[in-house]
């Protein structure tokens, strides 16, 4: 008998393995992670008690339906239970609305560069990505994309602010564009940093979603919220969007530690949210100070900055690990730089500010 390895997908061949943002070093004298874009806040006493109680019961498997954390969503964003669906982050959601859509022959389409996870989402699930070039401002071009859809295209994502870069799209480019997507081609408003948009102009996906039954708005506790190693996301969308989305979670995903985390998330949104305004603030003292330094930074709305840095981007990436900052590198494009602790920004800048007056 001849040795061969079990058949596996020839779609498989090829996908880029997710690069989680580096963990910040061990055994340095400081080391503070910048690179994953996470709630530098630990997690709030409140919640820590729901998670506590929780866990008493983790021999049980936790509630499938998420019914608790479906009522609570439903009442803070005024939509139906049927419009709601959870699952393990939005990037499980993001998957489960691919699978329900998009198989082989079928086209994903995407800004690029935007979130990593996007390509490796559609491989798998055997669908070509068609990704469109983000504009010389690192901005997504709408009016490009609605130009690349074919009778293939099944799913287009639009990340809003845009992962890496921050930028943002704003009302009347967004509705324009959605206007000119046919009715039976999903738009998924990828929205994991909403609570960070201080720009009035830039639209609230929930309230785009009432009036178009083909657009589907993700949301995410792993970035405001401070729930990253929780793994629960949700989405708003009309109802056959949101029951296919039941139809294709894994069953208890999402367990209920992060069901409880969730719930006591919102009821605390207040204070949540105060520090989300603190992140804010430090964003716009990094931006200002980058400036000054004079860095071309594009405008974010997000808990990170861009600097595209090209050919000296792994450079600038080892100079901050030097330091004691890790940053999230695309080698040949630029660095991303998540806005964490008040000393991290400190130190990012000061790196950052050398390594200009080199250049
Ligand atoms: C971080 C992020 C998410 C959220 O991921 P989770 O799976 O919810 O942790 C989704 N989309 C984008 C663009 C992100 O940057």
């Amino acid at each position: 008998m001849s040795e061969t390895s079990p058949k596996l997908r020839a779609e498989l061949e090829g996908i880029p393995t997710y690069k989680p943002g580096k963990p910040a070093a061990a055994g340095g004298p400081v080391a503070y992670k910048l690179s994953s874009n996470e709630n530098p806040y630990p997690p709030l006493p409140g919640v820590l008690e729901s998670v506590s109680a929780a866990a008493c019961n983790f021999n049980r498997y936790p509630d499938m339906a998420c019914s608790g954390l479906m009522e609570e969503l439903s009442e803070r964003f005024g939509v139906p239970l049927a419009h709601l669906a959870t699952g393990t982050g939005s990037v499980g959601v993001a998957q489960q609305l691919i699978q329900a859509t998009s198989g082989p022959g079928d086209e994903v389409m995407y800004a690029w560069r935007s979130f990593e996870a996007y390509p490796i989402i559609t491989q798998i699930s055997g669908a070509r990505s068609v990704q469109v070039p983000l504009t010389p401002g690192d901005v997504h071009d709408l009016d490009a994309m609605a130009d690349a859809i074919t009778e293939r295209t099944r799913l287009i994502f639009v990340c809003n602010p845009n992962n890496p870069t921050g930028t943002v799209v704003r009302r009347a480019e967004l509705e324009r564009f959605l206007d000119r997507v046919p009715s039976d081609v999903l738009v998924v408003l990828d929205e994991a940093y909403r609570e960070f948009i201080r720009d009035p102009e830039v639209p609230d996906g929930v309230e785009l979603y009432r009036k178009r039954p083909n657009v589907c708005v993700l949301r995410t506790f792993s970035k405001a919220y401070g729930l990253a190693g929780l793994r629960v996301g949700f989405a708003i969308a009309h109802e056959p969007v949101a029951a296919a989305l039941r139809k294709t979670a894994v069953p208890f995903g999402v367990s209920q530690l992060a069901q409880e985390a969730a719930i006591a998330s919102l009821r605390a949104e207040d204070e949540l949210l105060g520090r989300v305004g603190s992140l804010v603030c430090e964003r716009t003292r990094v931006v200002d100070a980058l400036r000054a330094q004079g860095w071309t930074v594009p405008e974010t709305q997000a808990n990170f900055v861009w600097l595209r840095l090209g050919e000296r981007t792994a450079a600038f990436a080892a100079a901050c690990e030097e330091h004691g900052v890790v940053v999230r590198p695309f080698l040949g494009e630029g660095v991303r730089v998540t806005i964490g602790e008040n000393e991290a920004n400190d130190i990012f800048l000061k790196v950052a500010e050398a390594f200009h007056k080199e250049s």
